[in-house]
C-alpha cells in the first residue's frame, strides 16, 4: 500500500484517542497493539468486501477447506509485510517513540492446532489468497488452543493457553449469521405426498455463532475467509428462568455443557480420541460450516443441483469427514432430493487428504455412540454402508471377508477413513512415498475399487512466513542475488544456483546463518541460562514428541557420543549444540519421559567440564509457530529421522530446508522427495528403507536382542538408562529400556542406530569443509522451491477443486 509515514502517524494517533480515550503518552504497549491492529483491519476490510463482491457476482467455484485445526501463529507483522508496509509502520511509530517489535510480541500465537495438519491447513489458506483462488477455512473457535508446555525439573507440565484473554483484533462475530447444530434426540418416520420423510425429534439444540478472519493475500487485494464456530446455548439469558423454577443451577450447568463443545483443542497429534466431546466438536463444526454453504448458495442459485460445479469441499483427515453425511441430510430432508442424486451432488463436492498411516490415528468410533448422539446421522450412514457393500458384493460375490474389511459399519463401529473413501471423489496422500503406501498397502483394496480417486499431493510451506518473515536477512541476500520473483514464483528460487560456486555470495551466505545462530544463541541464554557456542554446530530436532519420530535415536546418539568424549576428550568432533523442541501428549506416557531423558542427558553433559564444551544439549520449551520461526533460521542440521514409512510427508524438513539446513534423515515421506531435488550429495541419508520396515512388520525377523548383543555402544548406553548414571529418579526409563529389548524396539531404534551414528560422522566431516557445507546450504535453498505450498495448492486447485483465481481490482 501506498501511504507515508505523516498520514500514518496522524491515523494512529486518531485511532488510538478514538478507541482508548487517553493520550498516547499513557499508551501500554497492548494499548499500541490494539489500536495498530484496528487500523490494519480498516485496510484489509476493504479488500475483503471487494472480494466477497467479487466472488458473488462472478460466481467461480469456490473451495472450503474444513479442518478441526489452523495452526495460525501471529498474524500482526504478516499483515504488515503482505501489505508492504512494515517499514513505513516501524520508522513512523518510531518517531513517536513506539518500538514496531514490542508491539508484535504483544501477540499471541493463534495456537489452533497440534502440529503439522494444523500449521498446513494455514499455509494452505496463505497460499489461496495469495493466488488469488476463491478458498476459505472452516474451524472451531477454541477457548484454549493447544497447550502452553513449561519444563519443570525436566518434567512436560502443561497449561491452558486463553490466547483470547485479550480480544481478538482480527475476527468480526457474525451474530446475525447463527446456525442451530443438533444433538440427540430420536427419528421418527412420515409419510408426505407419497414420499417418507424424516423428523428429527426431541435433541437438544446449539446455537454455531461464526467468528471471521480475514486472511489477506501477498500484495495482492485477495481477503480470503476462516470461519471459526463458537457454541452458545439458543437460550435467551431471561429464558433461565422457565428452565424450571428453581431449577438456576441446571440452567447454568446446561449452558456450560452447551459451551464446552468449542472449549478446548484436544491435544493429541495423531491419536484417536474417543471422547463424545470431540465426536460433538466434528459434527459440531461440518453441520454449521455446511448449513451456511448451503445458505448462501441458495440465496444466488435456488435449487442445489449445480452444487458441486460450485463448490468444493475439502477434509483434512478424516476428522471432518461427517460432512459426507450431513450434506446428504440436508440435501434428502431438507431439500427433498432422492437418494441417488444426493450422492451424486455429495461425493462430486467433497474431496478427502489422508495424513497417516499409524494405526493408533485410525479413526473410528463406537456405533452405540454416535447413534445416540447423532441418529439421523447414523441412519444415512448405516445407508451408505448398504449401499457400497452390496456393491462389493456384486464385484466380490462371495468374498465376505473382503468386504467386512471394507465394510463401513464393522464389528461395532464406525470406520471414519472407509467412509471417506466411499463418500467422495478424490483420495490424496501427502507425499509420494505416502500415496504408493497407501494405493499398495493400507488402502490397496479400495485403490482396486477406485483407483480413479486415488492421488498425491506432496505437502507445502509458505515461503512468505518460512522466509520472508522469519528470515528477512537471508531474503534479502536472495533478492539481492537474484530479483524478488522468488516471492511469488518460488522455484526461481533455482537461479541461486548461480551463486553456488560465487565465493563472495557463500560467504554473504554463511555470516546470514552466523548472526542468526548468534540472535538464537542470546534467546537461549535468556530463557535458559544455558550458554551455547555460536561457532558450533547447530543441530535441531523440533517436532512433537512421538516414538515414530525417534527422539529417542537422537538422544542415545548424543549419550554414545558423550561417552566416546568422556573415554578421550581430545576426540575430533567439531563442537556440536544439539537442540531440542516439541511438545508430548499429555496422556502419553512415554513421549513424556523422553522429555524427561533429554534433560537428564542435556543436565549430565552440560556440566561436566571434562569434555570441553564438545557438545552441549538444549531443550526449548513450548515449540509453537512463533518459536519455529526464531529457530529454523539459525539451523544447520535438521533432524528429520522417524521410523521409515511413519511419517506421511512431514513439512518441519521443508522449513529446515528452505533456511539452508542440511538435512540428516531416513527414507521417509518428503525426505525423499528432497533427496531427489537436492541429489545424495546435499542431504545425508541412512537406515531401513520404507519396504524394509514394513516387511519386517509383515514377516518378522527382527530381534532387538541381536543388535543389543552384538554392539557394545549400545549396552553401554542402555545399562546406563537403568544403573544410576543420569540424574533422575529410580526407574525414571525402566520404561523406555523395556520399549527397545522387551517389547522388541517397535521403531527400530536399535536397528537404525548404527546407521544413524554413521551418518552423524559424516555430517561432523562435512560441516568441517565450510566452503563444501555453504554449497550444500545454498544448494537446498535452490532446490526448495517446489516444496512452496503455493505449488502443492497449484495442484489442489487443477487436479481436485477445479477452482481458478478470481482477480480483484482496486
Ligand atoms: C511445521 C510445524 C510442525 C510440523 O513439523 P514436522 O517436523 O513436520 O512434524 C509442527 N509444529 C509446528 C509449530 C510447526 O511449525
Amino acid at each position: 500500500m501506498n501511504i507515508d509515514k505523516e498520514y500514518f502517524q496522524k491515523l494512529f494517533l486518531e485511532k488510538f484517542e478514538a478507541i482508548h480515550g487517553k493520550m498516547i503518552s499513557e499508551a501500554s504497549s497492548l494499548d499500541c497493539y490494539v489500536t495498530l491492529g484496528a487500523i490494519i483491519r480498516d485496510f484489509i476490510s476493504r479488500k475483503w468486501i471487494a472480494t466477497n463482491q467479487a466472488y458473488a457476482a462472478q460466481g467461480e467455484k469456490q473451495v472450503y477447506y474444513f479442518s478441526m485445526e489452523f495452526l495460525l501463529g501471529k498474524m500482526m507483522e504478516r499483515n504488515l509485510i503482505y501489505l508492504d508496509l512494515k517499514e513505513t509502520v516501524a520508522e513512523a511509530l518510531e518517531e513517536l517513540g513506539i518500538h514496531l517489535h514490542e508491539i508484535l510480541s504483544i501477540e499471541p500465537d493463534a495456537g489452533l492446532g497440534n502440529g503439522g495438519l494444523g500449521r498446513l491447513a494455514a499455509c494452505f489458506l496463505d497460499s489461496l489468497s495469495s493466488l488469488q483462488l476463491p478458498g476459505h477455512g472452516c474451524s472451531i473457535r477454541y477457548k484454549y488452543g493447544f497447550f502452553e508446555q513449561k519444563i519443570v525439573d525436566g518434567y512436560q507440565v502443561e497449561l491452558p493457553d486463553s490466547w483470547l484473554k485479550n480480544g481478538n483484533v482480527w475476527e468480526i462475530r457474525k451474530a446475525d449469521k447463527a446456525v442451530e447444530v443438533r444433538f440427540g434426540g430420536n427419528v421418527r418416520m412420515d409419510q408426505n405426498n407419497g414420499r417418507t420423510v424424516f423428523i428429527h425429534e426431541n435433541y437438544d439444540a446449539v446455537l454455531a455463532v461464526p467468528y471471521d478472519t480475514p486472511i489477506l493475500g501477498f500484495r495482492n487485494n485477495t481477503v480470503n475467509t476462516l470461519r471459526l464456530w463458537s457454541a452458545e446455548t439458543t437460550m435467551r439469558e431471561f429464558d433461565f428462568s422457565t428452565f424450571n423454577r428453581g431449577d438456576y443451577l441446571n440452567a447454568v450447568k446446561y449452558k456450560y455443557e452447551v459451551e464446552s463443545i468449542s472449549q478446548i483443542l484436544y491435544p493429541d497429534d495423531r491419536h484417536q480420541e474417543g471422547r463424545t466431546l470431540r465426536l460433538k466438536q466434528q459434527y459440531f463444526l461440518v453441520s454449521a460450516s455446511l448449513q451456511s454453504i448451503i445458505q448462501r448458495y441458495k440465496k444466488k442459485n435456488g435449487s442445489l443441483q449445480g452444487f458441486a460445479e460450485k463448490v468444493a469441499i475439502h477434509i483434512n483427515d478424516t476428522h471432518p469427514v461427517l460432512a459426507i453425511p450431513e450434506l446428504m441430510r440436508i440435501l434428502i430432508d431438507e431439500e427433498e432430493i432422492d437418494w441417488d442424486e444426493a450422492w451424486r451432488i455429495t461425493t462430486g463436492t467433497i474431496s478427502y487428504t489422508n495424513h497417516t498411516i499409524l494405526p493408533e490415528a485410525l479413526e473410528k468410533w463406537p456405533i452405540d455412540l454416535f447413534q445416540t448422539l447423532l441418529p439421523r446421522i447414523y441412519m444415512i450412514v448405516h445407508e451408505i454402508n448398504e449401499r457400497f457393500c452390496r456393491e462389493l458384493w456384486q464385484r466380490y460375490p462371495g468374498d465376505w471377508e473382503k468386504i467386512h474389511r471394507m465394510a463401513i459399519l464393522a464389528d461395532g463401529y464406525v470406520h471414519m477413513a472407509h467412509l471417506a473413501v466411499a463418500g467422495s471423489h478424490s483420495v490424496n496422500g501427502v507425499a509420494e512415498i505416502h500415496t504408493e503406501i497407501l494405493k499398495k498397502q493400507v488402502m490397496a483394496e479400495f485403490y482396486e475399487v477406485f483407483p480413479y480417486k486415488f492421488n498425491n499431493k506432496t505437502n507445502g510451506i509458505t515461503p512468505r512466513r518460512w522466509l520472508l518473515k522469519a528470515n528477512p536477512s537471508l531474503s534479502r541476500l536472495i533478492t539481492d542475488a537474484i530479483g524478488p520473483s522468488w516471492l511469488h514464483h518460488s522455484t526461481d528460487l533455482i537461479h541461486l544456483m548461480k551463486f553456488a560456486d560465487d565465493p563472495s555470495f557463500r560467504e554473504k551466505v554463511a555470516a546470514v546463518k552466523y548472526s542468526n545462530k548468534l540472535a538464537l544463541a542470546k534467546f537461549i541464554e535468556d530463557k535458559s541460562g544455558i550458554r551455547i557456542h555460536p561457532e558450533s554446530i547447530f543441530d535441531v530436532h523440533i517436532k512433537r514428541i512421538h516414538a515414530y519420530k525417534r527422539q529417542l535415536l537422537n538422544i542415545l546418539h548424543i549419550l554414545d557420543l558423550y561417552n566416546r568424549l568422556r573415554e578421550n576428550p581430545d576426540l575430533d568432533i567439531f563442537p556440536r549444540t544439539f537442540i531440542f523442541g516439541g511438545k508430548a501428549a499429555p496422556s502419553y506416557y512415554q513421549a513424556k519421559q523422553t522429555i524427561k531423558l533429554i534433560h537428564a542427558v542435556a543436565d549430565k553433559i552440560n556440566h561436566d567440564r571434562t569434555i570441553k564444551d564438545k557438545i552441549k544439549v538444549v531443550f526449548l520449551e513450548n515449540y509453537n509457530v512463533s518459536l519455529g520461526e526464531r529457530i529454523f533460521p539459525a539451523a544447520e542440521v535438521s533432524q528429520q529421522i522417524s521410523t521409515a514409512s511413519k511419517e506421511a510427508s512431514g513439512t518441519g524438513n521443508m522449513k529446515f530446508m528452505m533456511n539452508g539446513a542440511i538435512t540428516i534423515g531416513t527414507l521417509d515421506g518428503a525426505n525423499i522427495e528432497i533427496r531427489d531435488a537436492v541429489g545424495d550429495e546435499n542431504i545425508v541419508i541412512f537406515g531401513l528403507a520404507a519396504h524394509e520396515v514394513l516387511d519386517y512388520y509383515r514377516h518378522g525377523g527382527y530381534s532387538a536382542w541381536e543388535v543389543y548383543h552384538h554392539d557394545a555402544r549400545i549396552k553401554t548406553i542402555l545399562s546406563q538408562l537403568i544403573n544410576g548414571f543420569l540424574p533422575a529418579a529410580q526407574d525414571e526409563f525402566k520404561n523406555l529400556y523395556d520399549s527397545l529389548l522387551y517389547h522388541n524396539d517397535e521403531y527400530f531404534v536399535l536397528k537404525d542406530f548404527a546407521p544413524y551414528a554413521d551418518a552423524q560422522h559424516r555430517i561432523n566431516t562435512l560441516y568441517q569443509d565450510k566452503n563444501r557445507w555453504t554449497r550444500m546450504s545454498i544448494c537446498n535453498i535452490a532446490h526448495s522451491g517446489r516444496f512452496s505450498s503455493d505449488r502443492t495448492i497449484g495442484e489442489y486447485a487443477a487436479g481436485i477443486w477445479q477452482i481458478r483465481p478470481v482477480y480483484i481490482g482496486n
